[in-house]
Formats: C-alpha cells, structure tokens, sequence
C-alpha cells in the first residue's frame, strides 16, 4: 500500500521577531497536532543574522524545513527611504522566488497552501498565479483587521486625516476607536507609506481566509463581526512560544526575588528609546524603590553598551534591587517567573499575548505602530493594563515612570490593580481554554486545517 505523504504548507515570515515567533508557532501546531508538513521561509538581511533568529529557526521540530531567500538587492532605493520601504520593496521583489518555490514544491502533489502575514502581503499573490490557495496570519488583534479590512470606507467618511478626526471611529463589532491611535501611515494621508496601506487593504481581500493571533474571549465584539464577513476569518490564538527551559543571569536573578516583587520594563525587539528617555526610565525606577529588571536599548547607540549612557552611578545604586539587560532577554520566561509581577510593555501584539497567558498585569507605554490602540484597549476594555503617561516632548517623566511602576507594583489598594491582575489572570485561563481540544480558536484552526486537506485530495 502507498503511503500518503503529509500535506504541506509553506510560510513566510516576514523580517522581525514579531512575524518569525508566530509564522513559526503555526508551523508547529500543523506539525506537530495536524500531522502536516511545513517550510518557513524567511527574508536573508533585516535582523536575520540575529542569534535570537538564529536560535528559533534551529529549534525548529523535525517536519519543518527553515529556507532563506538569497540577498535581495534594493540597492536603488534613495538612502533615506524609511524603515518600512526597504522591507516592503524586498517582499514584492520577492515574488519570483517565492514563485519558484512554491512550484516546485507543488509538483510533489503535496503543497496545500502559503501563508503569508501581514507585513508580507506583497507577497499573497504569488499563491493565485501557481495556484494554491494564499492565507494570511495577522499577526495583531482584530480591531486592528477591522479598520485594515475597511480603510476604504473610513477615509471616504472623512474629509481630514484620521488624526485629526475630532469624533471616535466606528466600525462594526468594535469600540470606539481613535484616529490618533492608528498607525502613522493611516491616520496621515501626507505620509509616503499611506497608499501602500490603502493598496494593502485591498490585498487581504484576496486572502483564501485570514488566521488571527487572537482569541474570542479577548475581543469578542470585533471577533464576532468578522466572523460572518469575506474573506473569512479565524481566531486561532494566542499563537505564543512554550516557555522553554533557559538559562540566563536574568531568569537566576529572578530566582533570588521574592514573588511578584519585580517589575519588567521592555519594549520589543526593536523599540529602543532616546538617551533622554533611558535617563527619566532610570531615574523614576530608582526613585520608585521597586524591583526591577530592566531591558535596555538606546537609539543611536550601534553596538555599544546602553549602561553607558545612564545616569552616572545608577547601576551600582540600584544594584540590589534592579538589573539591566543589554538589548535582550527571554521575554516569555521571564513573564513566567514567579518573582515578575507587573510588566512596563509597548503593546506589541506578542507582548501582549505573552503578559496575558501568564497572567502578569501591564502597564501601558506604546511606542508607535498600532500599539496606541493596543494599549487603550487594555486599559479601557480588557482592563489588564494602567497607563504610563506621555508628558511634553514625547517623554515620559522619572515622576511618571515612578508613578505607573507604584501604581502597577504596589497599588492593590486603589482597586484598579488589584482588578487588573484579576483580569489578566481570567485571560490566562481563557487563553488556555481557547486553544484547549473544543476551545474556540482549536476548533477555528481545525476547520482551516481540514480545507487545507481537502484541497488535496
Ligand atoms: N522579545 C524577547 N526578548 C526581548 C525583546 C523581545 O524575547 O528582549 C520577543 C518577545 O517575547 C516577543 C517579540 O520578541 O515575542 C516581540 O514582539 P512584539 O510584537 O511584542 O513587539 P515588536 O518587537 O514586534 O515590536
């Protein structure tokens, strides 16, 4: 009898940790409880040389095969282009590659579709012209593919940029959104990114399905509404890293805390903050008399140590009460240690999940993209986050920064805290039973998977 080869999906992760983590935590779920077989492909340049890169794609299980695309030159780009063009150019230069790819791939009989995310869209249409069916992961919440899905309709509602919208936006399902919160080439028509993000809204809708990193329980309203709209969307979240068994100075440090005794200030995989504002962190966590453990990165900084711009002497005063990682720690374990108790968090959408599924209250500093609308909404409706408060110049003050970690470390008292870590310990309960066997977003993925399957036969 001929064996049935495993079907086989192919993934792109566009350049970050941010797409990697979830791009990859999907492969393993079709690999390792769907029996499929997957390839993860990703861009060579950008942060791929990283050893965090690195190490995820090593660790990859058996059945899933890491391919990165040779050096694409985008050598003709002006010098100044910003951040998002040189990655966008590369994804749609990509396209005769990735067609390539999957070609050959498709000709084993096996390939049942390529999932792209959000930032690869460029990228979706290569899957129409070989003819396998395109997905898309989104790699943030579902208010956030909301107002993606229906740009069109909420520019033609306004006759000024969405910044400057005085009344709160309205989409279906969702609460009030604020134009000042969306992503900068959204609520700025002048901005060079804006047509590319109108051209993109029109790109999901060519998507076969759309997978959320979300789960129903965290953003029923806008989760439902999308339910029932084309394409059709799943919830399959929270797509987040098993907390793997490392060891770093950090996670021994936190080993000598006591519970919930420490504070998590981090901002990402690419948030770094002004020298400026390192200074006004260092100083507020220090009057704070908190513990703290600190993940630092400075602008402009390169390759050398951050602990060099602090304030002098900071490190050695604060010494037995704080630490201050370079540029780097393992997030998810560190927000899985008993000693953290509270996380200071630029909303990305994988942070986010991670604080929720191990139960840690947050306190809110977004930093840009749709972080603005992150963080509302965990202060205003999932109510698992305080907020960090903006002074003038777009820093955040050493009393503010002292204020949020007080409020966020010691302010059971006031109710607001006490209510917060009550929620983010209901959300990691109902995290886990989405993704439980009859959870919501397990039975949102089985149903995608079983398309991919029949696809093939
Ligand atoms: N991360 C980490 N250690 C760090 C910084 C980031 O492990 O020092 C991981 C973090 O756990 C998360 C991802 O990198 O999974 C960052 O994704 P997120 O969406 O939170 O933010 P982004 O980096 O995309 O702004």
């Amino acid at each position: 009898e001929q064996k049935i080869k495993a079907p086989h999906v192919v993934l792109l992760a566009s350049p970050g940790m941010g797409h990697l983590i979830p791009i990859a935590e999907l492969a393993k779920r079709l690999v390792i409880h769907h029996n499929f077989t997957a390839t993860v492909v990703t861009f060579s340049g950008f942060s791929s040389q990283s050893p965090h890169h690195l190490s995820l794609l090593s660790s990859l299980p058996a059945g899933i095969t890491s391919l990165s695309l040779p050096h694409i030159s985008i050598d003709d780009l002006p010098s100044d282009a910003r951040a998002m063009t040189p990655i966008s150019t590369t994804i749609a230069r990509s396209r005769p590659l990735l067609h390539d790819i999957l070609l050959n791939l498709k000709s084993s009989g096996t390939l049942a579709a390529f999932v792209v995310d959000n930032l690869g869209l460029a990228a979706l249409p290569v899957a129409k012209e070989i003819g396998v069916l395109g997905y898309l992961l989104f790699t943030s919440c579902f208010t956030m593919l909301s107002v993606e899905l229906h740009l069109p309709e909420l520019l033609d509602t306004v006759t000024c940029d969405l910044r400057d919208h005085p009344d709160p936006l309205r989409l279906p399902g969702c609460s009030e959104i604020r134009g000042r919160d969306l992503p900068e080439p959204i609520r700025n028509r002048s901005h060079p990114g804006h047509r590319l993000a109108i051209y993109q809204s029109s790109v999901y809708k060519e998507a076969a399905g759309i997978l959320v990193n979300s789960f129903e329980a965290l953003e029923p309203g806008p989760a439902e509404a999308l339910k029932s709209g084309s394409p059709p969307v799943y919830p399959i979240g929270p797509l987040v890293r098993a907390r793997p068994l490392e060891s770093a100075d950090c996670l021994r440090w936190l080993d000598r805390q006591p519970e919930a005794s420490v504070v998590f200030v981090s901002f990402g995989s690419a948030g770094a903050v002004s020298r400026a504002q390192a200074e006004e962190i260092a100083l507020g966590l220090e009057m704070s008399k908190n513990r703290f453990l600190w993940v630092v990165r400075v602008a402009g900084q390169g390759e050398s140590p951050a602990a060099r711009v602090l304030p002098e002497g900071f490190v050695e005063r604060t010494k037995e009460v704080g630490m201050v990682v370079e540029g780097w720690a393992p997030q998810m374990s560190v927000l899985g240690h008993v000693a953290t108790g509270g996380f200071i968090s630029h909303c990305g959408w994988n942070s986010v999940l991670e604080s929720l599924v191990n139960g840690v209250a947050m306190a809110a500093w977004p930093l840009q993209h749709e972080q603005p609308m992150n963080a509302r909404m965990l202060v205003e409706e999932v109510r698992i986050a305080v907020r960090v408060r903006m002074g003038g110049e777009g820093l955040v003050r050493r009393e503010e920064v002292c204020r949020a970690v007080r409020e966020l470390m010691e302010g059971e008292e006031t109710g607001k805290v006490a209510r917060a870590r009550a929620r983010a310990r209901e959300m990691r309960e109902a995290a886990v039973k989405a993704v439980e066997e009859e959870g919501s977003s397990c039975r949102a993925f089985a149903e995608v998977v079983g398309q991919w399957r029949s696809c093939l036969s």
